[in-house]
């Protein structure tokens, strides 16, 4: 672990120190570890000329390197998914406000705040084993709490940011109490403690050890693109739903970024970001992780995500993901969803 931050830290120094007075380039901190993702950046360089010198490294990781570098830090964005996880990064002040009339345009407002974009959406979704659990039992969030699912919910960590923001997003709609309450059942119905990440909870499902759990809609769609047999045979067993279609609608998460405050290359730090609310940018963006562009006007082709349907999405802001991050924090520990 050690020696390989040593050599990320060396190969970082190395490329920024290349760069030349006149040559243009972008320096990228990103937490996405999607390897489609090459595509989008090399097209970037194609189209502007700009250079970019990408770190990869786990956000946490990242967010202290940016903290640590100060005025000094030579990156200029911040690339990573989760609404709660860029608003950490927005609440330690890394962020330099961006005004931008393209990405205003594109970007709905719901998806933005005036320091980071949203370029992609994924949702989060209930499945089902259907030996197990009736689907008409579990068609919203708030079914997961109830007393017929005993034994049968399988989750991953309450700290796990797509959790804090789920729980966000039910703290909005009904409120701190009743979503403790909330918290309080699903705990009561687990058939076992908290582990794994989503993908594992799909194979449990589908393994029938619990009858219902949530997941992100890439990794289903990921296995139903898989070119494993078994993972598709998986899929098979496995009910997605769609939840709260009747009320506020499913709960959306995002994978988005913004520029740094201590940006040395500002300018290309907007370009890049007008960028990727591009037709090009979005296309490559969403589909190469199988989730939803964030510019509603393009269109996916991808079966996986045809294969799962169109839903009603929660269309709350992302920024109140956020801002209700750490409440939600609070609920689980309470709860004792671990
Ligand atoms: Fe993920």
């Amino acid at each position: 672990m050690k020696s390989s931050r040593l050599l990320l830290t060396l190969f970082a120094t190395c490329t920024f120190t290349a760069a030349t007075a006149q040559e243009k380039v972008l320096n990228l901190y990103s937490a996405r570890h999607y390897q489609t993702d090459e595509a989008l950046y090399a097209n970037f360089t194609k189209q502007t000329g700009i250079k970019i010198n990408r770190i990869e490294a786990k956000e946490d990781e990242l967010l202290e390197r940016i903290r640590n570098e100060g005025a000094n830090s030579p990156a200029d964005i911040f690339l990573t998914v989760d609404a709660a996880r860029l608003a950490k990064a927005d609440e330690l002040g890394l962020f330099a406000p961006v005004k931008s009339k393209l990405l205003e345009e594109r970007i709905p407002a719901n998806l933005r705040s005036p320091d980071w974009f949203a370029f992609s959406t994924r949702a989060r979704v209930i499945i089902a084993n259907r030996d197990l659990v009736k689907t008409e039992d579990v068609q919203n969030y708030e079914d997961l709490a109830s007393s017929k699912l005993r034994g049968k919910v399988c989750s991953r960590s309450g700290s796990h940011p797509y959790n804090i923001s789920l729980m966000a997003a039910l703290i909005a709609h009904i409120g701190e109490a009743k979503a403790e309450e909330w918290a309080r059942g699903v705990v009561a119905n687990f058939a076992r403690a908290p582990k794994g990440g989503d993908t594992d909870q799909i194979k449990s499902v589908a393994a029938g050890e619990c009858g219902v759990a949530v997941s992100n809609t890439y990794y289903l769609a990921r296995l139903l693109r898989s070119e494993k047999a078994e993972d598709r045979r998986l899929m098979e067993r496995v009910a997605i739903i769609w939840p709260n279609q009747k009320t506020y609608g499913t709960h959306i998460n995002i994978s988005g970024g913004g520029m740094l405050k201590a940006a040395p290359n500002k300018e290309s730090a907007v370009k890049f970001l007008e960028y990727l609310a591009g037709d090009d940018a979005q296309r490559y963006f969403a589909d190469g992780n199988n989730e939803w562009p964030a510019v509603a006007s393009v269109p996916v082709k991808n079966l996986a995500l045809e294969t799962m349907g169109n839903f009603k999405a929660d269309s709350l802001p992302v920024a109140t993901l956020a801002k209700n991050a750490v409440a939600a924090q609070r609920i689980y520990d309470r709860a004792g969803w671990k």
